[in-house]
């Protein structure tokens, strides 16, 4: 038995301050008080929050973040599609060594912003060649298996790619992620469901690189493959995109999957950002989430989700950091939050004009549906039973000394850096201390050595 002491716990119901939680042998709660009765054994100067889901990631990205804030001679204009020949140029080269080794840096620092839980956007898994490694999973296991050594739940979804644009075959550049046919990919999820069905840490998921990577008889048998996992798939992100769906599909890409196929519940849609109010509650209806990754789509000059419209009108969302140009859960939310007040002139359009707070609305919505994005039902924050998973931010920054309960959520959401979250306790031990992960020395100089950055 241990007993933890925070100067406050954020539960479900709001602020419990001060607070004692004690946690079992295997790291599960077994109290939560504003007193205790037996001896503190961790007396923390800090306060105690629920973990975060990034429930849209591609790890090998990360390897180049920061590396194209520049247009190279003879370009002219940078968009979206010159990034992506820039993106495929780096997966060119992965190899499954270094696939691991750029994961496991990244997960370590996504445990230390405040993720618990990455939900891995997967479709790099061919060799050099386009061929099948000798293992078929090779690439999918490196990325489970670099989460499972830093700490972080992973949601692996390896996702079909098989055209190169609508109405077109596979592409050379496109040779690492493509499937031969659609019952390899189905026979690629159930082999990787059935190698990791025992691993509560481990998810598989499905789903699709996006509407212009299949038929349309594929996205449909896709998309109703089964509806007790996680779908994902990335949709109208780029205006191009959508022109060219509706030129070759006579629909936009949201009108047609919301029409054409069975979406529910379990799909999550990644971007939407280019939707027309129809497009906007045919989603709702459909009861699909929208997995929402403000700093890479503000990078890659993607536009503006109508964050505001969908909330009131009743969507689901959460957020993803797709390709890490930015790594903190609550500058995502600000980001998404600030591009509608640009574009309004106004402040707290979240709320949309009703009394509340947009730090607890956003927080609870991120973690409810971020959840749900994982293939997890469970949206409890802290209660007995569960297992004791908790950010610490900081109680010597100088914002938190100065508010009460009201008002410190929104502090930690709106006002405070990522330094201010010094602390990451999974199933009751440290994985993050001091602000830095417990492995971290070992991941720098393994991430730091990587040729693939030194060539
Ligand atoms: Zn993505």
């Amino acid at each position: 038995m241990r007993v933890w002491q925070f100067k406050g716990i954020y539960l479900k119901q709001g602020w419990l301050s001060p607070a004692y939680v004690t946690t079992d042998e295997s790291g599960k709660i077994t109290n939560i008080s504003d007193q205790h009765s037996a001896v503190v054994n961790e007396e923390i100067n800090g306060f105690a929050i629920p973990p975060v889901t990034n429930a849209h990631s591609h790890a090998f990205q990360y390897g180049m973040a920061g590396l194209t804030e520049n247009i190279p001679q003879g370009q002219g204009h940078d968009n979206f599609w010159s990034w992506r020949d820039r993106m495929y140029r780096l997966a060119d080269q992965i190899t499954p060594d270094q696939m691991e080794s750029i994961a496991k840096m990244l997960y370590a620092e996504m445990l230390r912003v405040g993720y618990n839980h990455v939900v891995e956007f997967h479709y790099l898994r061919n060799d050099e060649k386009g061929n099948n490694y000798s293992n078929p999973n090779e690439m999918a296991d490196r990325l489970i298996s670099a989460a499972l050594k830093v700490g972080i739940k992973i949601t692996l979804v390896p996702v079909y790619y098989r055209c190169s644009n609508f109405g077109r075959g596979p592409s050379e550049a496109q040779r690492r992620f493509q499937f031969s046919s659609i019952d390899s990919y189905f026979k690629h999820i159930e082999s990787l469901s059935s190698t990791y069905a025992s691993n509560s840490e481990v998810t598989i998921g499905y789903g699709l690189h996006s509407m212009r990577a299949a038929t349309a008889k594929e996205i449909k048998e896709i998309i109703s493959y089964n509806i007790h996992l996680p779908c994902h798939l990335h949709i109208s992100e780029q205006m191009r995109e959508v022109d060219a769906c509706v030129k070759y599909l006579g629909a936009r890409p949201v009108e047609w999957l919301t029409t054409e196929t069975e979406v529910g519940s379990n799909c999550h849609l990644v971007h939407s950002t280019h939707i027309t109010n129809d497009e906007m509650n045919a989603i709702i209806r459909a009861n699909a989430n929208v997995v929402i990754c403000p700093s890479t789509e503000g990078n890659l000059g993607d536009g503006f989700f109508p964050i505001s419209e969908y909330i009131k009108a009743g969507g689901r969302w959460c957020i993803g950091s797709d390709s890490h140009i930015t790594l903190n859960p609550f500058e995502e939310v600000r980001l998404l939050d600030y591009g509608q007040r640009l574009i309004k002139q106004e402040r707290n359009v979240l709320l949309n004009g009703q009394p509340g707070d947009s730090a607890e609305l956003a927080f609870q919505t991120i973690i409810d549906n971020g959840r749900q994005a994982t293939g997890k039902d469970a949206c409890n924050f802290f209660e007995v039973g569960d297992d004791f998973d908790a950010l610490i931010v900081d109680g010597r920054s100088p914002l938190m000394n100065r508010v009460s309960d009201e008002g410190r959520l929104a502090t930690i959401i709106y006002a405070l850096d990522s330094r201010s979250i010094n602390g990451h306790i999974k199933r009751g031990e440290w994985l993050v201390k001091s602000g830095i992960h417990i492995n971290y020395d070992e991941l720098l100089e393994e991430f730091s050595n990587i040729s693939l950055f030194h060539n």
